[in-house]
């Protein structure tokens, strides 16, 4: 007899995690997990100092404290055209990773339905079984993982409670135009369903493309959960420093939530969030500017080692087809990558959840230094030398 739930049973470990594992004991370099081996910048690390010091170490207002809730809504209106307000409409929660899991608990009945599209954050699988909502999947299209509405329209009905929409996308790095978010928002009008957005690299875009924000398009307000997060923009992962904001019903479901999945988000940590969001224009613009040297650096390297790839429009991911050097299993060529060439990937299939359509893609995370991704590409360019191997052993 098993003593383990049956919804344990349904989903995985990380893979992504699993595959950093690997990493380490290969002593290869990460480009699996999506987290900077640069510092976090020193005004921010400087406040988390002093707050601690300042002896804010006691639970916080469960639903983050005012100053920062004030903060996110300011931000909201300024970049993403979304006025809220930060008493009934904010709630600050540890990670962009509970406030999904939070938003889904908060409004999933059993029974309905929520729309993914894949290839997908591995999150949302599991955030389904968890929350007891049925999963249906629209797949992005290669080469740039756009949607055809029609599929999308198809996939929903009077079951779907909600729309995951995550922009800029992981792993594909898509970034959804406005017309494209209009679709959704139309179906989400349509079927009467939610959209919860999962918007953590919003500041990092390429060659000009704007975010935008779902809850800004006309009617999307009152039914859209925007989450965003600290992680990415200020490259403080181990932080665990999100947000949701949603209309004051569908927030009061959130903070309930949260409450009892957390009870609040690291006290000393959100002081420093709020000079966070109160860094200047410049602070986004120059991360811009560097994700898109790292993004040429990647992409570069891995076009030299012979694996076309999808240039990424925004977050800091680049999906390469292996099938173009002749490996039909994803698995099979990251095992072997951070084995024979020192280098950590993730698995596509991992994106999917029928591994077929994943088994030709291979992601790799670029949010690293540039000595980093020299040594991985001096790393990668053993490639065609391992394709070569594998052909003679064939
Ligand atoms: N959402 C997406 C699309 C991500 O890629 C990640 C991390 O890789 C997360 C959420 C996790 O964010 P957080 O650190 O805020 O939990």
């Amino acid at each position: 007899m098993s003593n383990v739930s049956s919804k344990s049973s349904r989903f995985t470990e990380s893979v992504i995690r699993g595959m950093t594992r690997l990493c380490e004991q290969h002593g290869g370099i990460n480009l699996a997990q999506g987290f900077p081996d640069f510092p976090a910048p020193a005004e921010l690390k400087e406040a988390a100092k002093r707050a601690i010091d300042d002896d804010f170490n006691q639970y916080a207002v469960t639903w983050g404290i005012r100053e920062l809730r004030q903060a996110i809504a300011a931000k909201m209106g300024r970049y993403n055209g979304v006025a809220c307000d930060p008493e009934t409409e904010v709630t600050v929660t540890c990670g962009s990773t509970e406030a999904m899991i939070a938003a889904l608990l908060a409004v999933v009945n059993p029974g309905d339905e929520i729309v993914i599209f894949e290839p997908f954050y591995e999150n949302y699988g599991p955030d389904a079984v968890i929350s007891g909502a049925m999963p249906v999947y629209v797949t992005l299209q290669p080469p740039n993982f756009g949607f055809d509405p029609a599929a999308l329209r198809a996939a929903c009905s009077r079951s779907t409670k909600a729309i995951i929409v995550n922009t800029p996308h992981n792993p594909s790095g898509h970034v959804f135009l406005r017309e494209e978010l209009e679709q959704i928002a139309a179906v989400c009008q349509e079927f009467g369903c939610l959209a919860i957005t999962d918007e953590i690299y919003e500041y990092i875009t390429y060659d000009g493309r704007p975010h935008v924000s779902l809850a800004s398009l006309p009617g999307m307000r009152e039914r859209t959960i925007t989450i965003s997060g600290l992680s990415k923009t200020y490259s403080v992962t181990g932080w665990r420093l999100a947000y949701a904001v949603a209309p004051p019903p569908l927030t009061a479901a959130v903070r309930k939530m949260h409450d009892f999945l957390t009870v609040g988000a690291p006290h000393p940590l959100q002081w420093a969030g709020v000079r966070a969001l109160n860094l200047p224009e410049d602070y986004y613009r120059n991360l811009a500017i560097a994700y898109a040297e790292r993004r040429d650096l990647l992409s570069n390297a891995l076009r030299s080692a012979g694996l076309p790839i999808f240039v990424p429009e925004g977050a800091y991911y680049i999906l390469a087809d292996i099938s173009a050097l002749g490996f039909g299993d994803d698995v099979e060529f990251c095992h072997r990558l951070v084995r024979e060439a020192g280098v950590a990937a993730v698995p596509g299939s991992s994106f999917y959840h029928d591994p077929e359509p994943g088994r030709r893609w291979v992601r790799f995370a670029f949010c690293k230094r540039s000595e980093t991704l020299r040594e991985a590409a001096r790393r990668l360019a053993r490639l065609p030398a391992l394709v070569e191997g594998t052909r003679r052993d064939r």
